[in-house]
């Protein structure tokens, strides 16, 4: 034996150590995934060697039955997962199993709330699954030898998941990797081949590779036979009705390490074409935690006539369907393909394509035959799919058409389509009218929204950060336009009702503006370095004045974004309106006192802006002047 040689100790990385100690303190929840994990991993590995393989076939070292033997010793009190498949050489083990390399990290680990279901979630998302180990052993012993290096290449990797590990040179006969499970004092309920069997089915069924365990006698004695536990087949490679929703469900969690069920799925198989491919696409009923950062990982894995390939792959489907998770399996690619040569491959177009089409009419079936569960992928991933109306023109009328939105008919969720809108429109509207603000109690509250709602208006309520974008890059939707209502002039016909005499309601407007032209004179020399004009409004009922963008401009609330971004804003005037049923506005008419005026006139665009959600330029200069007027009241 040569287990001394070269025998250290090493410190695991910080981070290791701190999630294992989450790990062993707050994970006891849901225990049994520390077999998922391992399993998994086991998997990864022999696909990993399967693919090698295919360049050097000395790897597989006359032994190309790829399996996973799982079996445990009452006696020891230990459990055991053994692969043949690439197996770790000494730096590869110290890195592997000694640090998490995965950037965002920190980020993980500042998730963690402490609360061990939520928590528990995250760990398997994060792929550190192998540290889940120590949920249930107090001692984890590995033994691993890369495919192609000689016996005596062995590592043998040992802790206690306190801040150490050990290494030592082994010798180890067979290829690959054997974790045995040294099981703390309470977990013996898992020396168990009904209890360790079934939570093999239950995760593991429909893993390509046979998982083994050692047959036993009818009195439970272990003999020298093993026999295969789980169904062993692709999943996606057998017909939709030989597989169970349970199956399905199951094969979702092995592949995204998720614990919730996925809300949906879809599977194609496709021959005889152009491409030929299979597919299973699920989309996940909660957002992962990273789905909003720049290196959020796809989910999407590649098997080129069953072999696996490759993961994670960002190819075969847009950004905004990143929360995508399956497996496509084609003919139409070679074997040999590289990340590099997979960039610009001819076929890669054509199956994101399809893959793209896959998930709409997946989308599709859930409006129309499931709305409850359309509800909560708009709630986990809406703001994800409305990158799609920027990113991907071709389907830009297809993801519009999912789009729901609050509004001042449906304020308490958002549920409005734009066709529901279209279908709720008056008779004599033209265009689809909306409001962007930093949040529903700002967009509700916008004086903008006064005449709308006195005429009884639907008005589409955009909140969300990504909105400003959305419609900047939808300008209409089945022939109807979108307009905001903070932009532009607004036409009369539209709004009022068309029983007013139209040549009336002109000759008074012309009247009125004759009157009030002085005062729209006066405040507008008062403003000239606040707005491009001042004018009567027709968009005001309660509120005495409101600030109205240029049809082309980008709106307050891009504008903040783009601030606070340090991205130069272009300077653009909005144009001051003014309310002159207001009894304020009219007060002003008869203000004689220029400096009075002058006050006014400034509270008046500085309460504005107030109302939009943008920040006063000069708030010291607000209040001392508000103060003042107030003293004069005295
Ligand atoms: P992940 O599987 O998401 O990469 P894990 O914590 O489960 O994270 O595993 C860490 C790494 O350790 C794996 O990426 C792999 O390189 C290595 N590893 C774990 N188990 C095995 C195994 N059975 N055979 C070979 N390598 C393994
Ligand atoms: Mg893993």
């Amino acid at each position: 034996m040569t287990i001394e040689a070269h025998q250290e100790k090493l410190s695991f990385q910080a981070e290791v150590k701190q999630l294992l100690d989450i790990v062993i303190h707050s994970l006891y929840s849901n225990k049994e995934i520390f077999l998922r994990e391992l399993i998994s991993n086991a998997s990864d590995a022999i696909d990993k060697l399967r693919f090698e393989a295919l360049s050097d076939p000395a790897l597989n070292e006359n032994q190309s039955t790829l399996t996973i033997h799982v079996s445990f010793d009452t006696e020891t009190r230990t459990i055991t997962i053994a692969d043949n498949g690439i197996g770790m050489n000494r730096d590869e083990i110290m890195s592997n199993l000694g640090t998490i390399a995965k950037s965002g990290t920190r980020d993980f680990l500042s998730r963690l709330t402490g609360d061990q279901k939520s928590d528990s979630h995250l760990i398997g998302q994060f792929g550190v699954g192998f540290y889940s180990a120590f949920i249930v052993a107090d001692k984890v012993t590995v033994k691993s030898r890369r495919a192609g290096l000689g016996k005596e290449h062995g590592v043998l990797w040992e802790s206690s998941g306190d801040g150490e590990y050990m290494l030592a040179n082994i010798e180890k006969e067979s290829r690959g990797t054997e974790i045995t499970l040294h099981l703390k004092q309470d977990e013996d309920d898992f020396l168990n081949d009904w209890r360790l069997r079934s939570i093999i089915t239950k995760y593991s069924d429909h893993l390509g590779i046979p998982i083994m365990m050692p047959k036993l006698t009818e009195e439970g004695k272990r003999t020298e036979e093993w026999v295969t536990v789980n169904r062993a087949t692709a999943l996606w490679m057998l017909p939709k009705n030989q597989v169970t929703d349970d199956e399905y469900k199951a094969f979702y969690k092995h592949i995204s390490h998720d614990f919730e069920d996925p809300l949906i799925w879809t599977q194609h198989k496709i021959e005889g074409g152009s491409v030929e491919y299979m597919c299973l696409l699920y989309i996940p009923s909660h957002a992962p935690f990273d789905m909003f950062q720049r290196d959020a990982h796809h989910g999407l894995k590649l098997y080129v006539q069953r072999v696996f390939i490759m993961d994670q792959l960002e190819q075969f489907l847009p950004n905004y369907l990143r929360f995508v998770r399956g497996v496509l399996d084609t003919t139409a690619l070679p074997l040999n393909i590289s990340r590099e040569i997979l960039q610009d491959h001819p076929m890669i177009p054509k199956l994101r394509a399809a893959l793209v089409r896959h998930v709409l009419d997946l989308l599709d079936r859930l409006v129309k035959d499931e709305p409850e569960k359309y509800k909560i992928f708009w709630h986990a991933f809406g703001n994800v799919l409305k990158e799609g109306l920027a990113e991907d023109f071709t389907n830009r009328d297809r993801l519009a058409s999912f789009l729901r939105f609050t509004s001042t008919t449906s304020l308490d969720e958002q549920s409005v389509s734009l066709k529901t809108y279209i279908e709720r429109m008056k008779p004599t509207q033209k265009k689809i009218y909306y409001i962007t603000a930093d949040n529903l109690n700002a967009a509700k509250s916008s004086p903008h929204l006064e005449v709308f709602r006195k005429n009884n208006i639907e008005v589409l309520l955009l909140t969300d950060r990504i909105d400003e974008w959305v419609v900047g890059h939808l300008t209409e939707f089945e022939g109807k336009s979108l307009q905001s209502i903070i932009k532009g002039d607004l036409s009369l016909d539209e709004i009022e009702s068309p029983i007013l005499d139209k040549q009336e309601e002109e000759k008074k407007e012309k009247a009125q503006q004759e009157v009030f032209e002085p005062l729209l004179k006066k405040m507008q020399s008062i403003l000239t370095k606040e707005v491009q004009t001042v004018r009567l409004s027709h968009r005001l009922i309660e509120s005495p004045v409101c600030l109205v963008r240029d049809q082309m401009s980008m709106g307050p609330q891009m504008e903040r974004l783009m601030k606070a971004a340090g991205q130069a804003v272009p300077e653009t005037k909005p144009t001051l309106e003014l309310n002159i049923d207001h009894k304020i506005v009219q007060q002003l008419q008869h203000e004689k006192d220029e400096k009075k005026l002058a006050d006014w006139t400034h509270l008046l665009y500085e309460q504005a802006l107030l109302a939009e959600g943008s920040a006063l330029p000069d708030p010291a200069a607000f209040v001392q002047r508000l103060n003042q007027l107030w003293m004069l009241s005295f």
